[in-house]
């Protein structure tokens, strides 16, 4: 349920809303808007009975939302949802002269990239400065690694944590990195910028409640067998419990299909705008496996309507000790990047 609010309503009477709302023991979500604020409603099983809100000073109408997702879908909220990812190297975000941070939603195109894993100080720095000289201002790379085989490379762990929070402070860049299972979170939400849930762990459950609880931006990656609904679901589950900076990724889905790892499922992106007002990455590199494949899907999701890109490169992606196949060198990424500006022009989006 959504309780929209006359254009003219106090903050006092939002405020009653608000108490009434939790006196029917639901949770109350509220989203101030432009002209109106509007309240979503969680936290009910069944359907809300109207009466006792549509009768409050200041309540204009109340809308039942059809969707299983509710803070997620468009219906709850109309306009787009933009995240504010603070720059890393401002301690005071009160501090006046302090330069805006990358704002990840539809007018700007958001480059997160940088290796699969975090393998030593000196890979991640290179890669870091290579990225900054480039307005490049969030850099991907993951201390905890989720492995098929529990005898490939696993990720340095608190070790590569500590890495990442060396060159943030260093270089000013902002951290992406995954958080693999609730024992370590507190750790990975010191370091990140972003939280990211990788596809295996998009319906885990105890990690998306933790997550919720994060005051970090959360990228939620699609589960490789995940239907849209499922997905939305799961964003459901991080917005439910108060954590409203959801960015999705799509990274490729299990089809029959072997010339690729995954399938890059590039026909989500408007089925998502349409249905929800969150934000949604591309991740190229997994969703095709090959680095020859990523420049192409990566011009085809800025033309089809994604918010940004996620995407692997690595100073030396042969030496690589995950991913190197689809990881891009920095000569690749260069031209990607001069390809990618070339066609945010005339789509009028701002590569940030
Ligand atoms: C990754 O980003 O390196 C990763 C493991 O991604 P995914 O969860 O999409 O496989
Ligand atoms: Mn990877």
């Amino acid at each position: 349920m959504l309780v929209v609010m006359q254009s003219h309503a106090t903050e006092e009477e939002v405020a009653r809303v608000l108490e009434a709302i939790k006196r029917m023991e639901l949770t109350p979500h509220p989203m101030p808007g432009a002209t109106r604020t509007a309240i979503g409603i969680t936290g009910n099983v069944g359907a809300v009975d109207p009466r006792t809100l549509e009768v409050l000073p200041g309540v204009m109408e109340l809308i039942r939302v059809t969707k299983p997702y509710k803070l997620a879908s468009r219906e709850m909220h109309e306009d787009d949802t933009y995240v504010e990812i603070p720059n890393a190297k401002i301690q005071d975000p009160n501090s006046k002269n302090q330069k805006a941070g990358t704002i990840i939603g539809p007018k700007n195109f958001t480059l997160i990239a940088g290796p699969c894993s975090v393998e030593n100080e000196e890979m991640i720095s290179r890669t870091a400065e290579f990225l900054k000289a480039r307005g490049v201002n969030l850099m991907r790379a993951g201390a905890f690694k989720p492995r098929t085989s529990p005898y490939a490379f696993q990720g340095l762990g608190r070790a590569g944590l500590d890495i990442l929070a060396r060159v943030r402070e260093r270089t000013g860049i902002g951290i992406v990195t995954e958080l693999m299972d609730t024992d370590n979170a507190d750790a990975v939400e010191e370091v990140a910028d972003i939280i990211q849930i990788g596809t295996r762990n998009m319906q885990n459950f105890s990690l998306l409640r933790r997550v919720a609880k994060s005051g970090k931006p959360v990228l939620l990656k699609r589960g490789m067998s995940a239907t849209l609904e499922e997905w939305l679901m799961a964003a459901e589950y991080v917005m439910a419990g108060g954590n409203y900076r959801v960015i999705l990724c799509e990274r490729g889905v299990r089809t029959f299909s072997d010339h690729s790892r995954n399938t890059l499922d590039l026909s989500v992106i408007p089925p998502v705008k349409h249905l929800s007002h969150l934000p949604i990455l591309v991740d190229p590199s997994h969703g095709t496996g090959k680095r020859d494949y990523v420049p192409s899907m990566s011009l085809a999701s800025l033309a089809a309507g994604a918010d940004g890109l996620l995407i692997e490169v690595h100073p030396e992606p042969n030496q690589a000790l995950s991913d190197g196949a689809q990881s891009l060198d920095f000569a690749a990424f260069d031209q990607l990047l001069q390809s990618l500006r070339r066609l945010a022009e005339p789509l009028k989006r701002v590569i940030n």
